[in-house]
């Protein structure tokens, strides 16, 4: 039985029969893996915290093609993200994030650029204090870009007429992306009114974190973005119900 090792990020984890854990891991190597970890809910067990949702792990397992659920032999802990933790803006934000990446990703589909993103996520809001709606947001968008969604705010995604961002003070908007006025009479939009749209969309766009960041918002306008953004995702989701952690997100980051 060949033995893998690889760098991971635990999306979730949950008891498995009596004294052993399920635990989902988003692998640099070989995408998203189903392990099974036995014994690790004896008192006495190797796997320590190393189980924990969020951390990020150096982790063995033993592989068979033929079989879902893979069998881990080790795990050891690279970030618990302790701040992250103990804050609960940023727990209902790698909540929501880990949900997302378990449901749009079928397992093992390797996707290396995908895992970079995770660790630049976790490791960025580790560090910042603010900012976690724009991280999610960029998250988002670039999910959709490396899984081949990408979608378009400059011109219409229906007839490809250019649109000026500029003057962008209502925007209508479909789950592909930006729609030109003709184009949306016949189709159910999302209608929004914001001056700050317009600039939002060019660094969203071009995704960069980096200018994202240093935009302010109206906490109106972040509850909008977010809420189109979870709209745009939810087409590409497995398993046809609602993201059950986006409840819980509103909760805290808009209440
Ligand atoms: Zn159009």
């Amino acid at each position: 039985m060949p033995i893998n090792k690889t760098e991971a990020f635990i999306l979730r984890q949950s008891p498995f029969r009596d004294s052993s854990k399920m635990v989902t891991f988003f692998t640099r190597d070989f995408g998203k893996i189903r392990c099974i970890a036995k014994g690790a809910r004896r008192l006495k067990n190797g796997f320590g915290a190393s189980l924990e949702i969020f951390s990020h792990c150096d982790i063995i397992y033993y592989h068979k093609d033929q079989r879902e659920l893979q069998t881990l032999a080790k795990s050891e802990i690279l970030h618990y993200f302790s701040l992250c933790r103990l804050n609960l803006h940023k727990t209902a934000c790698l909540d929501l994030i880990v949900e997302i990446v378990d449901r749009v990703h079928l397992d093992r589909d390797r996707n290396i650029s995908y895992f970079d993103l995770l660790h630049q996520i976790f490791y960025q809001m580790e560090q910042t204090d603010h900012n976690h709606f724009k991280m999610l947001s960029y998250f988002i968008l670039k999910t959709l870009d490396l899984l081949g969604y990408r979608p378009t705010f400059s011109s219409c995604v229906r007839c490809r007429e250019a649109l000026v961002h500029a003057d962008a003070e209502i925007l209508r908007l479909s789950t592909e992306g930006r729609l030109c006025e003709r184009c949306s009479l016949h189709q159910e939009i999302l209608l929004l009114q914001e001056p700050q749209w317009g600039s939002l969309f060019t660094d969203l766009e071009n995704l960069s974190l980096e200018k994202l960041l240093q935009e302010k918002q109206t906490p109106h306008f972040k509850k909008e973005i977010t809420d189109f953004l979870i709209k745009l995702v939810s087409p590409h989701l497995h398993q046809n119900a609602p993201l059950k952690s986006y409840e819980f997100f509103k909760n805290v980051a808009f209440a």
